[in-house]
């Protein structure tokens, strides 16, 4: 199960992955964008981590309403509306619930994406976050059990694909074919979100 402690965790350890690694999200932003994912989303998250921690949360929905609300006013860019409304579409799924099995906590997740589809309008293979999205909610949605390993390998494969693609959506879409050759940012932070919930599963 998945319960209000769990998805605190999984926030606080998603926060300390981008933390670690906001060098390279601004890197790879600094290639095909405009260099400023890793600020963005350690901004973002920090400021996430101390809403969360001082609050007292009775249910998932108030929980991840509160982290889709700061990542909205606190995120600029693209990232912070997108992840914004990635976690409000889970908390309206999860509104009053204490906690969940996992395969209610995937719906919420699957929510999330259409959420993110309909905010940004992308599709598999334009170079997104979308491109690790999608396929790592099919195989949660496929697997009666979700294997950790599995799934950490899976966004990190969905991430290491974006790398031949060519942005179709966001500003690495001013590029082109110039594209062609860099991890997209938001597809590498997406590993992290997925990567944190799979350490959770072990
Ligand atoms: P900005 O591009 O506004 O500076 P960030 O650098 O924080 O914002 O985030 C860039 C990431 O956002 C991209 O790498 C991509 O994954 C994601 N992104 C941008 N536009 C879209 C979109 N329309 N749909 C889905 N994801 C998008
Ligand atoms: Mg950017
Ligand atoms: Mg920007």
């Amino acid at each position: 199960t998945f319960d209000v402690e769990q998805a605190k965790k999984w926030i606080i350890t998603f926060n300390d992955k981008i933390q670690e690694n906001k060098e390279y999200l601004t890197e790879l932003d600094q290639a095909i964008g405009d260099g400023d994912h890793g600020l963005n989303m350690a901004r973002g998250f920090q400021e996430t981590v101390k809403k969360i921690t001082e609050g007292k949360y009775d249910d998932l929905g108030s929980l991840f309403k509160d982290v889709g609300m700061t990542l909205i006013a606190k995120v600029g860019g693209a990232s912070g509306p997108l992840y914004g409304t990635a976690f409000m579409k889970a908390s309206l799924a999860l509104k009053g619930k204490k906690e969940v099995d996992i395969k209610a906590l995937v719906e919420a997740l699957a929510a999330s994406l259409d959420g993110l589809k309909v905010r940004g309008k992308a599709q598999v293979g334009d170079k997104t976050m979308i491109d690790v999205w999608e396929p790592v909610i099919e195989y949660m949605k496929n697997h009666e059990t979700i294997h950790s390993k599995e799934l950490t390998d899976l966004s990190k494969e969905k991430m290491d694909d974006t790398k031949e693609l060519e942005a179709k959506k966001g500003r690495a879409a001013y590029l082109g074919k110039r594209s062609i050759g860099h991890i997209d940012p938001g597809a590498a932070s997406s590993y992290l979100l997925f990567a944190s919930l799979a350490e959770l599963l072990e």
